[in-house]
C-alpha cells in the first residue's frame, strides 16, 4: 500500500509491542508485517560485502567443530548441532558459489565508490561478450550480444534486461568519464537473470507453496467496498489449477478465510516440502494518486543492501531468504517477465523487499503484486475471473519458465 503518509525510512518501526516488531512499506500492500524482534537484525547502514555473510556463518561453525565436542559424542547433542551447522553451511556456501563471481582480471577496473565496491560497467560488459552503444549521449544506454540486451540510464537505478524492468540496489555512478556499478548489483541482480545457473544435482522443482495475502482479522487492501484477502485467495485457486495441470504439485498456506501469522506461512512452506514459494498480495493507493497501475514482483534485498522503496537508505543484516539471493531474482524475473505480457498490464518492475515472508523462506521465495484495486480500470479487473486468469496463467507461465532454466541439463 502507497498510503497518504509517507514514511522517511520505509523500514521505520510504526508501532512495537514486546517481542514484536511491526514495520511498513509504502509501495506494497504487503504489510505491516510483525516479526519477533532480533528474527533478522538489522545492521548497520553501510552496503556490506557479500563476503561478509561468509565470514558471519563460518566462525560459528568453527567454533563448534572443537575436537573435544566430537570425541565426547560425535552423535549427541553437541554432534548432531555440529553437523546440522556444517550441513546449513554447505548448502549456504553452494549457494553463494552458484552466483557467478564479478569478472576479474587486468582488463576489469575495480573502484570503492560510495562505501560500496564497484566494477567499471564498459569492463565487465566486454567480459561477458556484449557491445556497449549510447542511445542518448550522456544519458541511456544498452549493451546487447549472444542474443542478449540489457538497457541503463545514468544515475539511476532502473534497468531492463530483455524488455522487463528491473530496479537495481544501488544507481550507476559516473567517475572520470566511465561508468560504474556496484559489484552486489552485478552478482545479485543481473547475473542470476542473465547467466543462472543450474540446479545441482538434478534437483527438481515439484511443488510450489502459493501463499494468498492476508486473511480471517487481517483483510489486507481496500478498495469500493472489495477486500484483498478475498481476491488473493481466488487467485491463489486460480493459480492451483493451472500449475496443477501443468504438472506440479500445490500446497497453499491458507484456503479459507482465516488469519495466518506471517513467520508461519514460510515455516508451513518448509513443512510441506515446498521448492518455491509464492506470496500473492493486490496493491492499492490513495485516491489521489488511483492513475497508479501495473504489476510487480518482490524478492528479499540482499544483506547491507536498501530495499527499493527507500530512497537508498537503510540496509538490514543477513536473513535465510539471503541464501537464496540469485534464485529468488530469477523467479521474480521470470515472473514479471510473463505479467508484462498481458495487455494494458504496466511493467512496474522486479523490486527488492524485506517482507516477514521473504526474509524467513528457506526455499526461493517471491511476492507478486498483480495490481491495484485502486485503480478506476485494473481494480474493477481484479474482481473478474477472467482477468484473474490471465495473471494466474502469466505466474505460472513464470515459474515453469524458472522451472526449465534451471533444470536444463
Ligand atoms: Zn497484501
Amino acid at each position: 500500500m502507497t498510503g497518504p503518509k509517507q514514511f522517511h525510512n520505509p523500514e521505520e518501526i510504526v508501532s512495537s509491542s514486546p517481542g514484536l516488531r511491526v514495520t511498513r512499506y509504502p509501495g506494497s500492500c504487503a504489510l505491516p508485517f510483525a516479526t519477533p524482534t532480533g528474527l533478522c537484525p538489522r545492521s548497520s547502514s553501510q552496503p556490506q560485502p557479500l563476503r561478509g555473510d561468509v565470514g558471519r556463518l563460518i566462525p560459528r561453525v568453527a567454533r563448534s567443530s572443537q575436537p573435544w565436542a566430537l570425541r565426547r559424542n560425535p552423535f549427541g547433542i553437541q554432534g548432531s548441532i555440529f553437523w546440522m551447522r556444517l550441513a546449513f553451511a554447505c548448502v549456504f556456501i553452494n549457494s553463494i558459489a552458484r552466483a557467478e563471481a564479478v569478472p576479474t582480471g587486468p582488463g576489469i577496473k575495480h573502484a570503492h565508490i560510495a562505501g560500496r565496491e564497484c566494477v567499471r560497467l564498459a569492463d565487465w560488459g566486454k567480459a561477458q561478450g556484449l557491445e556497449m552503444r549510447w542511445i542518448k549521449r550522456d544519458e541511456s544506454f544498452e549493451f546487447r550480444g549472444n542474443g542478449k540486451r540489457l538497457s541503463f540510464t545514468t544515475n539511476s537505478r532502473e534497468i531492463e534486461i530483455a524488455g522487463v524492468r528491473l530496479w537495481l540496489l544501488f544507481p550507476l555512478v559516473a567517475q572520470n568519464g566511465d561508468i560504474y556499478i556496484a559489484q552486489q548489483d552485478v552478482q545479485t541482480t543481473i547475473q542470476p537473470v542473465l547467466t543462472p545457473s543450474r540446479n545441482s544435482r538434478g534437483a527438481k522443482i515439484n511443488t510450489i507453496c502459493l501463499d494468498p495475502g492476508h486473511g480471517g482479522k487481517d483483510p489486507g487492501e481496500r478498495a469500493a467496498g472489495n477486500v484483498e484477502k478475498q481476491y488473493t485467495l481466488l487467485l491463489a485457486e486460480e493459480l492451483r489449477g493451472q500449475l496443477t495441470r501443468a504438472g506440479l504439485k500445490t500446497v497453499l498456506t491458507r484456503t479459507t478465510d482465516t488469519f495466518i501469522e506471517l513467520p508461519t506461512r514460510p515455516e508451513l512452506a518448509k513443512r510441506r516440502g515446498a521448492d518455491l514459494f509464492v506470496s500473492l498480495h493486490f496493491n492499492s493507493i490513495d485516491t489521489s494518486r488511483d492513475s497508479v497501475k501495473g504489476a510487480e514482483v518482490y524478492c528479499l534485498t540482499p544483506s547491507g543492501a536498501p530495499s527499493t522503496n527507500a530512497q537508498g537508505e537503510g540496509g538490514g543484516g543477513w536473513c535465510i531468504g539471503n541464501r537464496d539471493n540469485d534464485r529468488n531474482m530469477l523467479l521474480a524475473y521470470e515472473i514479471q517477465k510473463a505479467l508484462g505480457q498481458i495487455q494494458a498490464v504496466e511493467d512496474r518492475g522486479v523490486r527488492r523487499a524485506r517482507f516477514a515472508v521473504l526474509r524467513d523462506a528457506t526455499m526461493p521465495a517471491v511476492l507478486v503484486e498483480g495490481g491495484f484495486m485502486s485503480h478506476p480500470i485494473e481494480g474493477r479487473k481484479i474482481l473478474t475471473p477472467g482477468y484473474r486468469r490471465q495473471l494466474a496463467r502469466a505466474i505460472a507461465e513464470g515459474v515453469l519458465s524458472y522451472k526449465k532454466i534451471v533444470e536444463r541439463g
